[in-house]
């Protein structure tokens, strides 16, 4: 079955971008199925990419591979094997952590698939009509290279329906436990799976939880968006002198409470607080409050580019209030996971919002997501995480 663009629409596919939108189809030979495979032809009749198709999407089909190879069980094991040597082999990350991300989509020529180990776990997201047609082929395969016998679903992003897909939650294989305890740099979490954000826990941030926390040592610390408490954890283990935690779920900040438990931290210098960040910002600052160092690690503002100014604003709301709650010295880490928001972007509006609080300050570090989360050069997209530290003079 083949996919044939219109002329002149085979630009990006010959930089190796792996999405072609449906404007660029000019016609679809054959009848074929959600998810199944074609083959991209230019209108000048040249192979371009096997692909997955998607019918229902505006991203109408994702590329598995530009060779002219099978796309098969096969093909999947060795794109697996290479996610896991590069975790493994290369990374070495089974030394500072049981968890990791093992496939992060496009990025890893697994477009549609997020793979996350949590210790002798596996949580699957499977995100478009190519991912759901091989999702069963991909669970045996994980089980096979991995050794890991337990895989729990958590397929119920929204942009599943864009694919014209429901959620689907629950075990995939095995018997996986819902709450499980895992690893992170000397440290442990409890990770809700089947309740949790996301797949549980924000593996993204691993890296930059243990950096962070070693800048928290004798700093009274306000920790913003802190869901399971992974910047908390890190500064009371380092010595903060308070941690003060805010989040708008209950659920997340009970995980916290077990999460300081189960690392015999001092519970004394820890408050947290279930609330609004933007409300709570307002309210220290109206009472004068003030801290050593401001983590803001929020949700994503802007999926898109088109959601761009409205987080631009949000952004700056917090990042200004942030700066004036610092002291002298004190420390910002703020962070962007949008998108739409590129790190350009990001800095303007952290400058801004400095700015805009007559507060002069200087970064220290650029931060993004770990290693496990590559980023494809061919595939910009996959680079969403964005952190700045600064300093306030
Ligand atoms: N830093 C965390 C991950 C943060 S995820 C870690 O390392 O694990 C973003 C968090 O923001 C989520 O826990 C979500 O519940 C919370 N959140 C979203 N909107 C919020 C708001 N307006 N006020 C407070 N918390 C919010």
């Amino acid at each position: 079955m083949k996919l044939i663009l219109n002329s002149a629409r085979e630009k990006s596919l010959l930089r190796r971008h792996p999405w072609v939108f449906a404007s660029a189809i000019q016609s679809v030979e054959g009848n074929p199925a959600p998810g199944a495979t074609v083959d991209l032809y230019s209108a000048a009749g040249d192979f371009l990419a096997r692909a997955s198709y998607s019918p229902q999407s505006q991203i109408r089909a994702r590329v598995w591979t530009f060779r002219d190879e099978p796309v098969d069980a096969e093909f999947f094991r060795a794109q697996i094997r290479a996610a896991l040597d590069l975790r493994l082999a290369t990374l070495n990350l089974q030394h500072t952590t049981d968890s990791y991300r093992l496939l992060h989509g496009e990025s890893d020529g697994m477009a549609g698939f997020i793979v996350d180990r949590y210790h002798d776990t596996l949580v699957l997201q499977s995100l478009t009509a190519g991912s759901e047609y091989w999702k069963q082929t991909i669970a045996d395969l994980l089980i096979e290279e991995t050794g890991v016998q337990n895989i729990y679903e958590r397929s119920d992003a929204d942009v599943r329906a864009l694919e014209g897909l429901q959620p689907a939650v629950g075990v995939l294989r095995g018997n996986p436990e819902s709450v499980l305890s895992i690893a992170e740099h000397e440290l442990n979490f409890q990770v809700n799976i089947a309740a949790g954000h996301k797949t549980g826990f924000y593996l993204d941030q691993r890296e930059n939880r243990h950096w962070v926390g070693q800048l928290a040592k004798e700093r009274d610390v306000l920790n913003c968006f802190c869901y399971t408490g992974g910047f908390s954890i890190h500064a009371l283990a380092n010595g903060a002198k308070s941690v003060l935690s805010v989040d708008s779920s209950g659920d997340a900040l009970s995980l916290l409470d077990e999460n300081i438990k189960l690392n015999h931290l001092p519970a004394e210098c820890h408050t947290s607080i279930e609330g609004d960040v933007f409300q709570l910002l307002r309210k220290f600052r109206d009472e004068n409050r003030s801290f050593d160092m401001i983590i803001l690690d929020p949700p994503k503002f802007a999926p898109t580019a088109a959601h761009a100014e409205k987080a631009s604003r949000a952004y700056k709301d917090i990042n200004l209030l942030a700066f004036k709650l610092l002291r002298r010295g004190g420390i910002l880490v703020t962070f962007s996971c949008s998108g739409g928001v590129d790190a350009a972007l990001f800095q303007k509006i952290v400058a801004s919002a400095a700015l805009d609080a007559s507060a002069d300050a200087s970064i220290i570090a650029h931060l993004s997501q770990g290693a496990d989360h590559p980023v494809s050069l061919h595939f910009p997209e996959g680079a969403y995480l964005k952190g700045l530290v600064c300093v306030k003079g």
